[in-house]
């Protein structure tokens, strides 16, 4: 039995068959980077009319590659929730579409479970995770530490006062003149400054809990800007200045965060800036020191896609059956809302 994985929660549009045990039959990722980079951002209208273009033909490619009919599927698994309310809808209402047409059961998949779960997908990182685990979700939309001790049941440590670490790395990308989306490219940038030229804020570290807080740091990198960002070089100091201060305080959230859960077996990571090195190298630090791993998945299952989707759809299927035709998809979904 294999599992139709739907994401469209915000900017790629993706697809994945996957057994029941985990194995990947077949992946598909439609980033649509070009279509918002014009306008520096995502723009919901413009997100949730691609993904009714693409994601029909992305699902019968999955399915062709999987070698599998609609009939021969155990569930259809998309994302409801949270995320953009036109890219929810899209994917959803396609899922119900081919649940209801073939007679399966249909799983509305909470993206936060789907992420926090990833890391249990057997064969993709080296050794077994086992519940209790630490998950820091660090990306564009999501920047939270959570108790993760077992399918459905989430615990929400600290979360971000403000911006998201992916929005913050985006938005000091663009005060350097970046295109947007900006984390790989300051991360590229950053490589040729020194971190200790512009000393910059860390915004919460050393408090209790494991909070997050980025506004007061972008505000001092537009400062830092406006004092002298002519040449390459200044703004590549500024950009390793910027780097360092948020994989400080990454490694002192998690620290905090690991200690209010003693019993967690692993650090895990996952979203786009978990592809970070500094930050990786950050986290990894704070996991050693408790004589934990780190555990990053590789990057296409870090950011958006739909393998996560189809995994937490058969966790799901796996706790007993579901009829979710009903569900309405949910800009705003708590991981706490998910008990299974
Ligand atoms: P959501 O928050 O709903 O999961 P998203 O599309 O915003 O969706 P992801 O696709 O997981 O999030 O990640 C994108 C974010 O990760 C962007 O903010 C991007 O700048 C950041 N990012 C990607 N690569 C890097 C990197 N190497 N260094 C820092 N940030 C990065
Ligand atoms: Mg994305
Ligand atoms: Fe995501």
């Amino acid at each position: 039995a294999a599992v139709l994985g739907l994401e469209s929660s915000c900017d790629e549009t993706a697809a994945a068959v996957l057994r029941a045990d985990g194995t990947i039959l077949a992946e598909a990722v439609l980033s649509q980077e070009q279509e918002h980079s014009p306008y520096g951002g995502v723009v919901p209208e413009i997100a949730a009319r691609a993904h009714l273009e693409h994601l029909p033909r992305l699902v019968a490619q999955v399915m062709a590659k999987a070698g599998l009919g609609y009939g021969d599927l155990a569930g259809v698994a998309a994302t409801s929730g949270p995320g953009l309310i036109g890219g929810l809808i899209v994917g959803a209402t396609l899922g119900k579409g081919i649940a209801l047409a073939h007679g399966l059961p249909f799983v509305a998949v909470n993206h936060l479970e789907a992420h926090a779960l990833t890391a249990t997908l057997p064969g993709i990182v080296e050794g077994a995770v086992r519940f209790p685990y630490l998950l820091l979700l660090l990306s564009g939309g999501h920047c939270q530490c959570v108790a993760v001790e077992g399918v459905g049941r989430y615990r929400r440590l600290g979360t971000t006062l403000d911006d998201a670490v992916g929005e913050a790395f985006d938005k000091a990308a663009k005060l350097l003149g970046l295109p947007w989306p900006g984390g790989p490219a300051l991360e590229r940038l950053a490589r040729q400054g020194d971190p200790a030229k512009v000393p910059l804020p860390r915004p919460l570290l050393g408090r209790p809990g494991c909070d997050f807080s980025w506004s007061g740091l972008k505000t001092a990198v537009a400062h830092a800007v406006a004092r002298g960002a002519a040449t390459e070089q200044a703004r590549a100091d500024i950009a390793a200045g910027f780097q360092a201060a948020v994989a400080a305080v990454l490694a002192d959230r998690a620290a905090h965060a690991l200690a209010m859960v003693p019993e967690a077996t692993a650090m895990v990571v996952a979203g786009g800036v978990a592809a970070n090195g500094a930050v990786r190298a950050a986290l990894s630090g704070a996991a050693a020191k408790r004589g934990l791993p780190l555990v990053a998945p590789p990057v296409r299952l870090c950011t958006d896609n739909a393998v996560m989707v189809a995994w937490a759809g058969i966790e799901r299927l796996r706790l007993g059956p579901t009829d979710e035709l009903g569900h309405a998809p949910r800009p705003r979904w708590p991981l706490e809302g998910m008990a299974a």
